[in-house]
């Protein structure tokens, strides 16, 4: 009947290996659904104004990576949920995935400096994440990974300055994100005059 799409041997098969490799895995496959969740963010115009609140923290600490519209936060969990959940990890590698997702996120909006060089071209770092937030014209729609630079790679938006340097300014051009948590949930549902 419906077995083209059986996924029995590939879930029983994930559900047996060790458990540092399904939470491997599962930032592999979470980290692809995010890259295209993220970069549409970006590119549809509505969906930007959900977005925009991410992006109006003009310094970056690793609470930045907190300030995120309750909206998007639901689309980007529930859409990486589906390869998680229907791949047959274990619970336990999932809940792990989680908190690794919690402090991996504060830690690459932290503002530290760090320099890592050796580790930059396969995990996603601090100055990788700040040059997502750039202001500058270079740091426009780059960037888009959460955990592993290689998504970038693939499709073309990897920005990462040889010469090590950071991002000067952070933050949205052109429109003024309101102060306050209300203001900024309301943002995308309120109707925009042009920018000013
Ligand atoms: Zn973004
Ligand atoms: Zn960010």
């Amino acid at each position: 009947m419906n077995d083209a799409f059986d996924l029995t041997d590939i879930r029983s098969y994930i559900f047996t290996l060790p458990f540092v490799l399904q939470v491997f895995l599962i930032m592999i496959v979470t980290d692809f659904v995010q890259y295209w969740v993220h970069r549409m963010f970006h590119k549809i115009p509505w969906l930007w104004k959900f977005h925009a609140v991410h992006h109006s923290a003009e310094n970056m600490d690793w609470l930045a990576g907190a300030r995120m519209h309750f909206l998007e936060i639901g689309v980007l969990r529930g859409l990486t949920a589906v390869p998680m959940f229907t791949l047959g990890f274990k619970p336990e590698a999932i809940q792990a995935y989680v908190l690794v997702v919690y402090f991996y996120s504060s830690f690459v909006h932290a503002n530290i400096g760090w320099n890592l060089k050796s580790v930059e071209r396969f995990l996603v770092t601090p100055r990788f994440h700040h040059w997502h937030h750039g202001k500058e014209r270079a740091a426009i729609d780059v960037n888009f990974s959460i955990h592993f630079p290689l998504y970038d790679w693939l499709f073309g938006t990897h920005h990462m300055p040889e010469d090590g340097t950071w991002p000067k300014k952070y933050g949205v051009m052109g429109k003024k994100m309101p102060k306050g948590f209300w203001k900024q949930f309301m943002y995308p549902f309120r109707r925009q005059t042009e920018d000013k």
